[in-house]
């Protein structure tokens, strides 16, 4: 699944300067690779900060100083001119001074306007908004065909109205009836939409982490591609992965969701047990059990656990592999049992390390797994499709220009 590792060219990458093909090629190795991945979210945090950083003005001295130095290269000052430097440097200024000044500055300009065209476009505070059905609201205003969705505001659908919001230029969110989002942030780091209530369906092509839905009972976050995501009344979500990867997290519980899985989230407890959702009906109904009834000590929970791991399929070691830290003692051995027997632990991936939860033992388990989770050939079709879609609108720009 990994080829090389990519941490050479993340800082490039992070900043947009890597051509189409390897920057795909580097999202994908990034899904699949926790170490890249780490890396990649440091170079992140570093590009965020350097973000946040105020503009000082320089010091008047300085420009005293500067303004000093110069006159005196030039003799402006009225007296002679005191040649305090090495002659080459001292020709060059004199004679070129104006025509260097000129061309630096164009140059300065043509810098200056392509970072800020890149970054209003990237980071502009609010989003398009186009109307598919009905009239959806964004704030008190009811849309026409298109409307702009700006940072704080909600945007709402009734019954018989649905929206498509475009995500910068990393994706689009199409807005489902009876549905309330809000968008929180929208920076060239963190793209971030509330949803309070409804329905969403998020299709997007960034590099992961950088697009966030924050619900009631938890945090998606996408690792890239697709997924829906459904809010009840009650504050508890469904999620359902159809293409790439998806992360859930509220606090320290986290639920990395394959394409073919599903995850429930409740108030209160977060995240449950990521599923396959062709696992059989019982197994399904087990997890819920196990994950969010309350233990009311009748041995239900026991019994839960018991049809999990009698139900589950070679490729349910998602569920079983994400399990192992949310039981303990006994139950946890069952648990290590049932996925031995159904993919025996790779090379230095102990019982007794496993069963202490050892970080480094578990994601080396996983690693070797993921490969079964993932419909690897699927993620890369829809990348694929994805890269030559985006080409194709290029392209079409640049013909219409
Ligand atoms: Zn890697």
């Amino acid at each position: 699944m990994f080829s090389k590792h990519v941490t050479k060219q993340l800082s490039a990458y992070c900043h947009g300067e890597v051509a189409a093909d390897e920057s795909r090629m580097i999202a994908e190795h990034l899904i699949g690779c926790n170490r890249c991945r780490e890396q990649y979210e440091e170079i992140k945090l570093g590009v965020k900060f350097a973000e946040q950083l105020p503009q000082l003005s320089a010091p008047d001295s300085m420009w005293l100083e500067l303004q000093a130095r110069l006159d005196l290269e030039t003799g402006q000052n009225g007296h002679a001119s005191v040649d305090v430097r090495p002659k080459r440097s001292r020709f060059s200024f004199k004679g070129w001074q104006p025509a260097f000044a000129g061309v630096a500055a164009g140059l300065l300009l043509a810098v200056a306007f392509g970072a800020w065209s890149f970054y209003v476009r990237e980071s502009r505070p609010f989003w398009d908004v186009v109307r598919l059905n009905g009239s959806p609201r964004i704030g008190s205003w009811r849309m026409d065909q298109t409307g702009r969705l700006a940072v704080g505001q909600w945007l709402e659908t009734d019954g018989s109205s649905r929206a498509k919001i475009d995500v910068g230029s990393i994706g689009h969110v199409e807005i489902d009836p009876n549905t309330r989002v809000r968008l929180i942030e929208t920076k060239l780091t963190e793209h971030r939409l509330e949803l309070a209530r409804g329905k969403m369906s998020a299709k997007i092509w960034a590099p992961p982490r950088l697009f966030f839905v924050d619900t009631p009972s938890g945090v998606a976050a996408d690792l890239g591609c697709a997924y829906t995501l459904e809010v009840d009344d009650a504050g508890a979500s469904l999620l359902h992965v159809t293409n790439g990867w998806v992360a859930l997290q509220l606090k320290d519980r986290e639920s990395m969701v394959p394409a073919g899985a599903a995850c429930a989230t409740r108030p209160g407890i977060g995240p449950g047990t990521p599923y396959f959702e062709d696992a059989t009906s019982n197994f399904r109904a087990a997890l819920a059990e196990l994950d969010f009834n309350p233990d009311d000590g009748s041995g239900s929970k026991a019994r839960a656990l018991e049809t999990v791991l009698h139900e589950a399929r070679f490729r349910d070691t998602l569920t079983l592999w994400h399990l192992l830290y949310r039981v303990e003692g006994k139950e946890r051995e069952l648990v290590f049992e049932r996925m031995s027997a159904l993919s025996p632990p790779p090379r230095d991936v102990t019982r007794e390390g496993v069963l202490r939860l050892d970080d480094k033992m578990l994601h080396l388990w996983k690693g070797y797994l993921e490969n079964s989770w993932s419909n690897d050939s699927g993620l890369k079709k829809t990348w694929i499709k994805i890269w030559t879609g985006t080409l194709g609108k290029v392209q079409g720009l640049e013909e219409k220009k």
